[in-house]
C-alpha cells in the first residue's frame, strides 16, 4: 500500500517539483544518493571502500525516450567505466536500459549496451543491468541473453522474486550460467504478476537464493533483510558453500552496520552507490520501504 502511493506520488508533477526544490527533503534524500557527479559518489563511498567492500556506481535515471539523451546516458556509462579505471576504485557499473533507449525499441537499447560492454571489456570491468518494471522482464531478458552470447560475464542481470515467472527465470539462469543479483523487487505491479504479501516474496527470496548459492554463477545476494541474510550465512556454512562463491549487496546509505560487520567477518560486500541529478524517483522508492523512513521525512517537512 505505502510502496502503491510513493510510487503514484514519484509521477506527480507538483509532488515532484515540491519535494525537489525543498532543502530538506533535498538533504534527506542525499541520505541514499551519494552526490550528483561521479567525484562526489566517490568521495563519499571513500570509508567504504576503505573498509574493503566494492561498489557499483549507479547513475540515476530512467525511461529516456529521447534518442540523444539516451545516447547522452551510454556515453556517460563509458566515462564511468573510463573513470574507475582512472581512480582505481574496486567498481562495477549498474545500468538501467530504459536509460539506454527501451523505450524508443529493443534494438536501439541493445545496440547502445554494446557500446558500453565494448568499454567495459577494455577495462576488465563488469557491468549489471538492472532489472525494472515487469512490462520490461521478459524484453530485458531478451537483450541481457544476446548480449551474454558475445560478452560472457562482462554482462549481468537482476531477477526480482516478488514475480511469479521468477522461479522460471532463475532455473534458466542457472542453467545458462548468467551472473544474477537476486532482489525483492522494488516496483508497484499488480496481483496478476507479483506476490501480494510480503511472506510470500520472503519465502520465494530465500527459495531462489538457496538455488542459486547451490548452483548460480557467484550469485548477489541483495537485500537489506537481517533475517534473509542471516539464513544466507547459515545456509553457506551448512552446505559447505565458500565465503568466495557469492557475494552480499546493499544499498548505499541503508544499514551500514551489517555493511561493515558482514566485511569485517570475511564476506564479499558490495555497496549499491546511486548518483546523478534524477534523484527523485529512486528516493520515492526507498521511502515506499520502509513507513520509518516516510515518517522520518514527513516530521522534518512539518517541522
Ligand atoms: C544492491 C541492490 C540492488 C537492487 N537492484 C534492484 C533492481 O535492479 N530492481 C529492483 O526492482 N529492485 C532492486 N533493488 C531493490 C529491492 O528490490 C528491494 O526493493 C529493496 O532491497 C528492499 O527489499 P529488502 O530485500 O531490503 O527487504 P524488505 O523486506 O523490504 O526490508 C527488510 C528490512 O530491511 C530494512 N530496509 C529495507 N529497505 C529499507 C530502506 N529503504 N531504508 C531503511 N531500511 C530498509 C528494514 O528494516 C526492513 O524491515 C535492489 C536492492 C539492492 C540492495
Amino acid at each position: 500500500m505505502l510502496r502503491k502511493t510513493m510510487l503514484a506520488l514519484a509521477d506527480n508533477d507538483f509532488v515532484t517539483r515540491t519535494v525537489t526544490s525543498n532543502r530538506i527533503s533535498r538533504d534527506l534524500a542525499f541520505r541514499f544518493v551519494a552526490g550528483e557527479t561521479f567525484d562526489e559518489s566517490l568521495a563519499s563511498s571513500k570509508d567504504l571502500l576503505n573498509a574493503g567492500m566494492m561498489l557499483t556506481l549507479d547513475l540515476l535515471g530512467e525511461n529516456l525516450s529521447e534518442p540523444h539523451l539516451a545516447e547522452q546516458a551510454a556515453t556517460e556509462y563509458c566515462t564511468m567505466l573510463d573513470r574507475i579505471a582512472e581512480t582505481g576504485a574496486n567498481s562495477t557499473i549498474s545500468v538501467k536500459l530504459t536509460m539506454l533507449g527501451l523505450d524508443i525499441s529493443d534494438e536501439f537499447a541493445h545496440d547502445l549496451m554494446i557500446r558500453v560492454l565494448d568499454r567495459a571489456r577494455i577495462h576488465n570491468n563488469f557491468v549489471r543491468i538492472d532489472m525494472e518494471g515487469s512490462a520490461y522482464t521478459q524484453r530485458t531478458l531478451d537483450i541481457f541473453y544476446a548480449l551474454r552470447e558475445t560478452y560472457g560475464d562482462t554482462v549481468g542481470i537482476v531477477l526480482q522474486s516478488y514475480l511469479y515467472r521468477n522461479d522460471r527465470d532463475v532455473e534458466q539462469a542457472i542453467e545458462r550460467g548468467a551472473k544474477v543479483r537476486l532482489v525483492k523487487g522494488a516496483y508497484a505491479e499488480p496481483e496478476t504478476h507479483a506476490y501480494p504479501k510480503k511472506v510470500d516474496v520472503d519465502a520465494a527470496f530465500r527459495r531462489q537464493m538457496e538455488r542459486l548459492m547451490d548452483d548460480g554463477n557467484y550469485p548477489a545476494i541483495a537485500t537489506q533483510d537481517d533475517a534473509i541474510i542471516d539464513v544466507a550465512r547459515g545456509y553457506a556454512m551448512r552446505m559447505g558453500i565458500d565465503k568466495s562463491r557469492f557475494e552480499f549487496q546493499m544499498m548505499y546509505g541503508i544499514r551500514e552496520n551489517i555493511q561493515y560487520q558482514l566485511v569485517e567477518a570475511g564476506y564479499n560486500m558490495r555497496v549499491y552507490v546511486p548518483f546523478g541529478e534524477m534523484w527523485y524517483p529512486y528516493f520515492m522508492r526507498r521511502m515506499g520501504e520502509r513507513p520509518a523512513n516516510l515518517m522520518f521525512a514527513l516530521k522534518n517537512f512539518v517541522r
